[in-house]
């Protein structure tokens, strides 16, 4: 199976099991915008929280907030969002689809790089332990023709998006004959900016209704309030404001289902410190924030880093974490060093002093920012579509299992009685009635103990935990672990402690610490 069928796979999985549903599906949906189920939003709020305790809890220093999504329209013309929160578009005249014009350049160069990637592989098969990769990407012909086309492509657009230059960004789709993958032509329209703000009104009549903005970012709702927190919580530099909520982006190409909404849901904290001190603390967080992901239990070997060449004018050091998404390594996080461009910038917008002031030096100074920020929809889908398999059984069968951490599992437990008489279902409800304050548990008596084994494997359940006749008597049940799908006998007064053993998220937080060697 492509790894196109496989997401296929995994929409409809997320729609049949109750993860994620198209919003307003009744109405033919909403392009972009997604609604979370019953399964989804247990999911989801795990994610949430194993992000708000390793920020928060793990880091004495940082603290978390809940700002409002409307905020002053001003401080979006102090972000810079009002003016250049754009992205240039381009259409396709004959297929009469419309792409962000820096993505199909990416895009295009992503396909350079795998065509070096091939000859290397190649070139390290005939050459064996002879192949000296370094020499061979300087000197091979083909390899080094790449790397040019890529370099020459990637400068020019940079320097095009730089000076403002949309004609010349067309000029680079147009020389790299970059085609629409819809159509195949390159019969391509002028490239425009595209604000990516939604607005509306607020106030009642209109004459006096004021142009506010839906928040494209939550980070704005911390740099107001930077005093706010540092005065009432007493907070000493360096610090931290943590936030997680609502943003949403008027994307003009909004594809591969929860990757890209048009309402999402982003988890940042900004860290304020000393000037001077920012890049420490850049390396400490480009570093810690690899190792959560890594203590969320999907391998290694899924994350990678893109250092940014090209940084926004506010930054001076830019970072993404990529994920091996099922169409490839995509941005999952964005780590960036800040410097003071938003205090500063709302200092002189809102006409008001936004400094710390440092007892230990005896001055003032507006704090540098590192940001780290992370797409909760992102890592669902992040997690959602690595869990997701299908295999085939040593008899023969299949089975659709979601390999989801336990810790993350939206069910940790299903509780089955083998029949539903013989008092079977009396025992089995008094072991939910005793789990249910400590853990997400579902009670299940429909249908053969197989079925339910499948249905339970579908959903990610990690443990299910059968009641049968001899439970009567040895007051033992049997535990199916889903990912081998091995069964032991477990007393039943043992339960409880081994699924907290086995999901308490807090264990992997333990392992995770604070500290960056
Ligand atoms: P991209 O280049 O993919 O548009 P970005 O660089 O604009 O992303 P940031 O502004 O750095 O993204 O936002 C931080 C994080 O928010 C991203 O790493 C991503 O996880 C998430 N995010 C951004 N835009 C969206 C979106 N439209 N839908 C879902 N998540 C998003």
């Amino acid at each position: 199976m492509t790894q196109e069928e496989v997401f296929k796979n995994v929409v409809s999985h997320c729609k049949e099991y109750g993860f994620i549903f198209p919003s307003s599906e009744i109405y033919d949906g909403l392009a972009a915008v997604y609604d979370y189920g019953q399964l989804g939003a247990e999911l989801k709020n795990n994610l949430r929280q194993f992000w708000w305790k390793g920020m928060t809890q793990l880091h004495e220093n940082i603290v978390g907030i809940d700002s409002a999504i409307f905020m002053h329209p001003t401080v979006w013309k102090a972000s810079g969002h009002v003016d250049a929160f754009n992205d240039p578009l381009i259409d396709n005249k004959d297929s009469k689809k419309r792409y962000r014009a820096d993505v199909l350049i990416e895009e295009h160069a992503e396909k350079l790089r795998q065509k070096i990637e091939k000859e290397v592989e190649k070139a390290a098969k005939r050459f064996g332990d002879a192949f000296d990769q370094a020499q061979f990407v300087s000197t091979n012909p083909r390899v080094v023709g790449y790397q040019t086309e890529i370099d020459t492509m990637m400068q020019r657009f940079v320097a095009a998006m730089e000076a403002g230059n949309l004609e010349d960004v067309r000029q680079v789709i147009l020389d790299a004959e970059i085609v629409c993958p819809v159509s195949g032509t390159r019969n391509w329209t002028e490239v425009r900016q595209f604000n990516l703000m939604f607005s509306t009104e607020m106030g009642s009549v209109s004459a006096d209704a004021s142009k506010i903005y839906l928040r494209p970012e939550t980070a704005q709702g911390i740099f107001v309030n930077f005093l706010n927190v540092q005065k009432s919580g007493r907070m000493k530099i360096p610090f931290g404001i943590a936030q997680i909520g609502k943003a949403f982006r008027n994307e003009i190409i909004a594809r591969q289902f929860i990757f890209r909404m048009r309402e999402f849901e982003q988890m940042e904290m900004q860290f304020f410190c000393a000037p001077g001190t920012e890049m420490e603390w850049y390396q400490y967080w480009k570093a810690w924030r690899l190792r959560w992901h890594q203590a969320l239990g999907l391998p290694a070997e899924n994350y990678r880093y893109h250092d940014h060449e090209k940084l926004a004018h506010y930054a001076n050091a830019a970072c993404d974490i990529e994920f091996k998404f099922p169409f490839g390594f995509k941005e999952l996080e964005g780590i960036h060093s800040r410097t003071d461009f938003d205090l500063k910038a709302h200092e002189t917008y809102a006409k008001k002093k936004l400094q710390y002031f440092d007892t230990e030096k005896n001055l003032s100074y507006v704090p540098y920012v590192v940001e780290t920020s992370i797409g909760l929809d992102r890592l669902f889908l992040a997690v959602l579509s690595h869990a997701y398999q299908e295999e085939k059984l040593e008899d023969g069968s299949e089975r659709v299992v979601l390999r989801i951490p336990a810790m993350l599992a939206p069910v940790k437990a299903a509780i089955l009685p083998l029949v539903k008489k013989d008092g079977l279902p009396e025992l089995a409800r008094s072991i939910m009635n005793d789990l249910k304050f400590d853990f997400a548990c579902q009670y299940d008596e429909k249908d053969s103990i197989g079925k339910r084994y499948r249905r339970q494997d579908a959903l990610g359940t990690p443990f299910c935990i059968t009641i049968d006749h001899e439970s009567l008597n040895d007051h033992c049940v049997t535990v199916r672990h889903r990912d081998s799908m091995t069964q032991e006998r477990v007393a039943i007064a043992a339960l409880s402690g081994m699924l907290k053993e086995k999901t308490d998220m807090a264990v992997a937080l333990r392992a995770l610490g604070t500290k960056v060697d």
